[in-house]
């Protein structure tokens, strides 16, 4: 089958957003207040994870200029443990029609004098320990995607529903489970880490809990973050004189890196666990927006 793989640009070295586009963490793009997703556990708004706009080929939402958005709580005052599943209430994923999206960053209902806030990457909650919750605006690390390229698995397209199937998937071949690519990506079958899960929905994306660049490793100052180089025996991190609040904690350099097309470094991404993956699905529902629901696996 076909699939998307994304190649990511790290937020803070991009261009300021001008438009609608595919995106991870940061400001969510074009979503009215009114949308805004509030956790259940605690009541702050939630961050968000990703939003996806729909595309013929890679995210089919049924009709084009829909986009669906993932959100999850990040906020550091509580916490918030249940964001696995979006029955607890502290994840969130819906479709909103074009006619419904403005066309400008937005800004969380809950925080005062938002364009005045501090903008807080929730890796950054232990640099220093203070903030005021409603002049916080609490944010995934922003990755822009720069491309999508397209891939091909070996899993036949007639076999699609065996993936999310616990019967069918226990039956299916060790070799070929192993042969889906586990990172991030739109379309094909999930790689699941635990058991499947959501078999009368349809999987269309899969998301790793860190980002890899093939761009230039950034200069500290440049990224306003620490630069670390070298294994795990001879790690040297290099720090900015200034650290950015809405940048990542700390990016990496890949000291693995044997091929062009492997990252040329890394940053964290959400919190899915101990090195899990995020796994979205959607459902129609005759002529209504497709249904969303967003869930997290980890080992
Ligand atoms: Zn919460």
């Amino acid at each position: 089958m076909k699939y998307y793989v994304p190649r990511f640009e790290l937020g803070v070295l991009s261009n300021s957003q001008r438009l609608m586009e595919d995106k991870f963490g940061g400001l969510p793009w074009g979503i009215p207040a009114r949308f805004w997703p509030i956790c259940r556990s605690c009541g702050k708004s939630m961050s968000l994870i990703v939003q996806l706009n729909h595309h013929d080929e890679r995210l089919n939402l049924g009709r084009k200029g829909r986009c669906l958005f993932v959100f999850m709580c990040s906020n550091p005052d509580s916490y918030c443990e249940p964001t696995w599943n979006s029955s607890e209430g502290c994840n969130s994923s819906f479709v909103v029609e074009p006619e419904a999206l403005e066309n400008n960053l937005s800004f969380p209902p809950d925080v005062a004098e938002p364009e005045t806030a501090q903008i807080r990457n929730c890796e950054n909650c232990a640099y220093d320990q203070s903030w005021v919750a409603d002049r916080t605006i609490w944010i995934q690390t922003e990755v822009r995607i720069s491309k999508w390229i397209q891939m091909h698995d070996e899993i036949p397209k007639s076999d699609r529903s065996n993936f999310t199937d616990e019967t069918k998937y226990s039956e299916t071949s060790e070799e070929l489970l192993k042969s889906i690519y586990s990172g991030t990506k739109l379309g094909s079958v999930p790689s699941w880490i635990q058991s499947p899960e959501y078999s009368d929905w349809t999987f269309v994306a899969q998301f790793d809990d860190y980002f890899g660049f093939h761009t230039p490793l950034p200069e500290p100052d440049d990224i306003g973050c620490p630069v670390g180089q070298g294994d795990r025996y001879n790690y040297q991190r290099f720090l900015p004189k200034t650290q950015r609040l809405d940048s990542p904690r700390e990016v990496t350099q890949n000291e693995n890196r044997s091929t062009n097309d492997d990252p040329r470094w890394f940053c964290e991404g959400p919190n899915f666990g101990d090195a899990g993956s995020g796994y979205l699905f959607i459902k129609f529902d005759g002529e209504l927006l497709p249904k969303s629901e967003f869930i997290w696996q980890c080992h």
